[in-house]
């Protein structure tokens, strides 16, 4: 097709080069939604170029936990680049990745003591699935090699991180016969304040016992199932895996990328239950949403058994692996949070998020609100109209982006009770049309 656009403006030429030439996130070309063009954003305000200001609700998926253009950050960038943006990893190294690593390690679950830096969410559990692959290849158990994952859950969209996503909405049927098969176990029911009943962990329990032979690891996201299902399960649950990994044998990979740096209101989710995986990933919030970059920490003993297997190293090695750039940015949004009194602050953010969605059990729409940290969930009984009622947030000053039956917020950490209240009102408005 070769339409010729009358070209009205900057912002309408952006527009329809977007929907020609531009895929977004889960996006369809030939029946383009209409994306809305940010030209700058500051605080927790996205400016968009016809002058709309949009309270973000989002954190850019989790990332911008000190809101948008914060001068430590931009400082911490600026001081980088002058220096270098990026040298190559192999045989080079540098101070803001050893800093960086030896930070992870001391905030991090006790026992995870060594850090693979790679440059996305998805990469980073790619790479904690080979290290636990290639760890029981090492240890000459080579038939350990499947994993058992939650339903409901999410990894990325790599293909042995979506191997490990939920079958039904991960769309396992369609890549049949691309997609590596795994077990999965139903998603924990019991809510993360609610009183434990053992039974929530029995089929889990069972395929553990029955697979342990084939099983490398156990993958999961702790407490928070984000965008599988923005679910909130409880410690009990995580605390037994923990226990039944060590009693089969079998390694516990934590997929923290959503839920690290606070957002559950502990600094790390596994803190809820109070252990410690063989295998950490992080992501998202790393860099407080500056660049991209991600993580893998494993145990002394994982890393040793990989190294002294066959390969004498472990087999992956990212171009961009350790960027100066990244890692500079991350330790400076690491001291930022670190310095403030972060857990008091998810605690109003918990308290404002609780009181404000409060008056949705009554809309005959909402089945259902619930709320973690920085984590406010609103369940529809029926799905949303995206495009439809994108717009109708952009009409009430927000930036919320739902998903299914799915209207959630996570908003930065910098937003004021004010600003809360704006954004989860603004919500209320729009579903109360619905
Ligand atoms: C976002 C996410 C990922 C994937 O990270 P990307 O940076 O998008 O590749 C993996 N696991 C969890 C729990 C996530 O929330």
């Amino acid at each position: 097709m070769n339409t010729i656009t009358p070209v009205s403006s900057h912002e309408s030429q952006i527009l329809s080069k977007d929907q020609q030439f531009v895929w977004h996130p889960y996006s369809s070309l030939t029946t383009p939604i209409p994306a809305y063009e940010v030209v700058s954003a500051e605080g927790v305000n996205l400016h968009l170029a016809d002058g709309t200001e949009l309270i973000d609700g989002m954190a850019s998926w989790w990332c911008a936990i000190h809101g948008y253009n914060h001068p430590v950050l931009n400082e911490a960038a600026k001081s980088q680049i002058d220096k270098m943006s990026h040298v190559m990893f192999g045989g080079i190294t540098h101070a803001p990745a050893v800093n960086l690593c030896e930070k992870l390690v001391q905030i991090t679950p006790q026992g995870l003591d060594k850090v693979f830096l790679s440059d996305s969410g998805s990469v980073a559990v790619e790479v904690a699935i080979k290290m636990a692959f290639q760890y029981w290849i090492s240890r000459e158990q080579p038939n350990k090699n499947k994993l058992l994952s939650l339903r409901n859950g999410y990894h990325g969209d790599t293909f042995a991180a979506m191997s490990a996503c939920d079958p039904v909405t991960g769309m396992h049927h369609m890549f049949e016969r691309v997609v590596a098969k795994q077990y999965f176990a139903p998603a924990p029911q019991i809510a993360v304040h609610e009183q434990w009943d053992k039974q929530d962990i029995a089929e889990f329990s069972q395929i553990i016992s029955a697979k342990k032979d084939q099983l490398a690891a156990v993958v999961l996201e702790p407490i928070v199932q984000g965008a599988g299902g923005m679910r909130f399960y409880s410690p009990h649950y995580l605390k037994s895996v923990r226990e039944l990994c060590d009693q089969h044998n079998v390694l516990l990979i934590a997929d923290e990328i959503a839920t690290g740096f606070g957002r559950s209101g502990k600094l790390f989710a596994c803190e809820w239950a109070q252990i410690s995986p063989d295998i950490m990933c992080l992501g998202k919030a790393i860099t407080g949403g500056y660049m991209t970059l991600a993580a893998t920490l494993c145990s002394e003993e994982v890393s040793r058994g990989i190294c002294e297997g066959e390969a004498g190293c472990f087999m992956h090695g990212p171009t961009f692996m350790g960027n100066p750039l990244a890692c500079s940015v991350a330790n400076a949004s690491i001291d930022l949070l670190l310095s403030s009194d972060w857990q008091a602050n998810i605690q109003r953010i918990e308290a404002t998020l609780k009181h404000e969605l409060t008056p949705f059990s009554a809309l005959d729409t909402v089945a259902e609100t619930r709320v973690l940290g920085a984590i406010g969930v609103i369940q529809m009984h029926e799905p949303v109209n995206l495009a439809e009622i994108q717009k109708l947030f952009v009409a009430e000053g927000i930036w919320v982006r739902p998903f299914g039956k799915l209207v959630y917020v996570m908003p930065p950490y910098i937003s004021t009770d004010a600003e809360l209240c704006k954004l989860i009102q603004g919500i209320y408005r729009v579903l109360s049309k619905l």
